[in-house]
């Protein structure tokens, strides 16, 4: 006797997934395999997803955690998060044929840190502790010059020294509400804080934030595919929760409790900047073979962002 699946609306945001800085640093390393061969080395993940690192592997990339990690002579990837300035000098050290996939937004943050602090400012961070772009932002001035502001209360109480000689700039993929807050209490208690030149929290963070939070509102519950230490994914969560609407990280579709989605009739779908588009295709399918699913369609901004290759990978390309 066949059993009719309940109705399931699904409302997919847009936009989602891949930003052009992922599906740059992804193409660096292809293209690094196809010109020099396997294997390639990787120092971190490339991009915080495990089924992009999974599928790189497959094909002949090596992922390490330190450089004192990759023989002499093969060539190694720094992922898109960016890194102190201390990895590619000891890469140079070692005469190491390195490739940057660092994103060319995290390296603009990068290049005011150090003319900040060039110019004589200490600089309040505002970022989450241990990330790789945080760690990879600290370690392009010296040590002390930077002081780590991750929550409203931190930047209440920070003190410092010359209080008209300082500035403020932001990881790239925080929650564009929580650094509003607390650029707010910054500038309210250090009225000369010198602010970035434009933003700081890249186009894709922002856009993928506005489409979660426009969908969420006609939503039961969101499902956002993408990885724990992903920080806009986990951003993504928060944002939707914020709307009043339960909100789940999964990595991928087998992830996803079906238990969970009781009592739901419209369930809003993202991808965070690392979750590649066929990671929303295999949730869709998963979701079909239990719901009668209907795909409502969803407008949002269109990218057009692209970034250029290193000039060494762009006759491989
Ligand atoms: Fe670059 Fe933003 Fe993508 Fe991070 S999320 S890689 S900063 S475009």
């Amino acid at each position: 006797m066949a059993t009719s699946k309940n109705p399931l609306t699904l409302l997919i945001a847009a936009p989602r997934g891949f930003c052009a800085g992922v599906d740059r640093a992804i193409t660096i390393v292809e293209l690094a395999l196809k010109r020099f061969g396997p294997p390639v080395y990787v120092r971190h993940e490339i991009v915080h997803n495990k089924f992009v690192v999974d599928s790189l592997k497959a094909k002949g990339a090596i992922f390490v955690t330190e450089l004192d990690q990759v023989p002499d002579g093969v060539p190694v990837v720094f992922s898109a998060h960016g890194v102190p300035k201390t990895v590619p000098a000891m890469a140079e050290a070692r005469g190491l044929n390195y490739l940057d996939a660092t994103c060319p937004l995290v390296s603009k943050v990068h290049r005011q840190a150090e003319r900040l602090v060039e110019n004589g400012r200490h600089i309040l961070f505002v970022g989450h502790a241990g990330h790789p772009e945080v760690i990879g932002t600290f370690g392009q001035v010296p040590e002390g010059r930077m002081t780590l502001i991750e929550t409203a209360a931190d930047a209440e109480a920070v003190a410092v020294a010359d209080p008209d000689n300082i500035a403020f700039l932001t990881q790239t993929t925080l929650s564009v509400d929580d650094t509003a807050e607390i650029i707010s209490i910054l500038q309210r208690r250090f009225p000369s804080i010198k602010s970035p030149r434009g933003e700081d929290i890249c186009y894709a963070t922002s856009n993928r934030q506005q489409a979660v939070k426009d969908i969420a509102r006609r939503c039961d519950a969101v499902l956002v595919i993408g990885a724990p230490n992903s920080s806009n994914s986990v951003r993504l969560v928060e944002v939707a929760e914020r709307e009043g609407v339960r909100a789940r990280l999964v990595g991928r579709a087998s992830d996803i409790d079906i238990g969970w989605l009781d009592g739901v009739s419209t369930l809003g779908i993202t991808a965070g900047a690392s979750a590649p588009e066929i990671l929303v295709r295999e949730v869709v399918e998963r979701l079909a073979g239990h719901f009668d699913v209907r795909e409502e369609p969803v407008e949002g901004v269109e990218e057009r962002m692209v970034f250029k290759l290193p000039r060494s990978l762009e006759a491989a390309a």
